[in-house]
């Protein structure tokens, strides 16, 4: 990769000199929301649905991100095609901004926005041959009515904790489940069971970040025929499944071939995931907006 641009409020510059306020209130308190967004062959994926999320996680906590939807398309665009990027991913920040160190976002003038992009780093090709293995972990996803999941904030402690437990039990990434032990998700990724054809993936209420890969899914097996329902489940629903996969903007779709050491089905990726892994993929091929193929202006 030639030297990596960064977009940082308003302007592209070098990966050294993209460096924000240690005022910003992003830093100081987790203030703000962000995206993960991907391009795949030239085309940026869904991009209108994580801009959605994007615009509603920042209205419900009261921040005005100072750009229209159309500039912020142009704005990741423009970040994939000033690294020459045609497969990457892309990361979307827009912290409350500077302020000072008090909790009170009113202190804080301009929001900071940032757009980073860069090759993608997924799991290793390996795993999705193999399968995952996965842990429950003891730290629980937050209530929905105390931090709704829909809001993809930069406060993602919860998910941090999750992801350390997993490290520390050996296994990269884990089960996550709600304070009344359903199931929820996992620390970056929802999850799927698959029963007789059937699949099933938690409603958000129950604590799951409504994931665009997760509704792309949905689609996906709706279309090709498969009964799909958002239900409420429990770790013996999981245990007892034919195939469970995990589905996000960097795993895409991921088999788990072990949770909490019951193997799931026959210990490999089963047909349901792989048929819907390839249906994906295919699917983000054609679909998307096309990086090379309009004249945006950013400024
Ligand atoms: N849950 C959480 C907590 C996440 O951070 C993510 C990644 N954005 C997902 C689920 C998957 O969502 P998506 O398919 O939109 O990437």
């Amino acid at each position: 990769m030639s030297e990596q641009l960064i977009f940082l409020n308003g302007k592209f510059v070098k990966k050294q000199e993209a460096v924000v306020s240690v005022y910003d209130h992003g830093f100081l308190y987790g203030d703000g929301v962000f995206e993960g967004i991907r391009a795949y062959s030239g085309n940026v994926f869904r991009l209108d649905e994580h801009l959605t999320r994007l615009y509603d996680s920042a209205k419900s906590i009261m921040l005005t991100i100072p750009y229209t939807k159309e500039e912020m398309t142009a704005i990741v665009v423009e970040t994939l095609r000033q690294n020459h990027l045609q497969d990457g991913y892309i990361r979307l920040v827009v912290s409350r901004g500077v302020g000072d160190l008090g909790l009170s976002p009113f202190s804080c003038e301009m929001p900071t926005v940032i757009a980073i992009a860069e090759p993608l780093r997924i799991f290793p090709k390996e795993l999705y041959e193999t399968g995952l293995e996965i842990v429950t972990v003891a730290t629980r996803r937050n209530r929905s009515d105390v931090l709704s999941p829909m809001v993809k904030s930069l406060n993602y402690l919860n998910n941090i904790l999750v992801k350390i437990e997993a490290n520390l039990a050996g296994v990269p990434e884990a089960l996550m489940l709600n304070d009344q032990g359903y199931v929820a998700e996992g620390s970056a990724d929802n999850i799927f069971i698959v029963k007789n054809n059937k699949l099933l993936t938690p409603p958000g209420h129950v604590g799951a970040l409504v994931g665009i890969t997760r509704n792309a899914i949905l689609d996906l097996a709706r279309e090709k025929g498969y009964e799909v329902a958002e239900a409420v489940f429990t770790r013996h629903d999981v245990y007892t499944a034919d195939e469970v996969f995990l589905t996000g903007t960097a795993a895409e779709v991921i088999a788990v071939k072990k949770v909490d050491g019951r193997v799931i089905g026959e210990g490999k990726p089963g047909p349901v995931t792989q048929d819907l892994l390839d249906s994906f993929r295919e699917l983000t091929q054609n679909d998307g907006v096309k990086i090379y193929d309009q004249t945006l202006n950013v400024s």
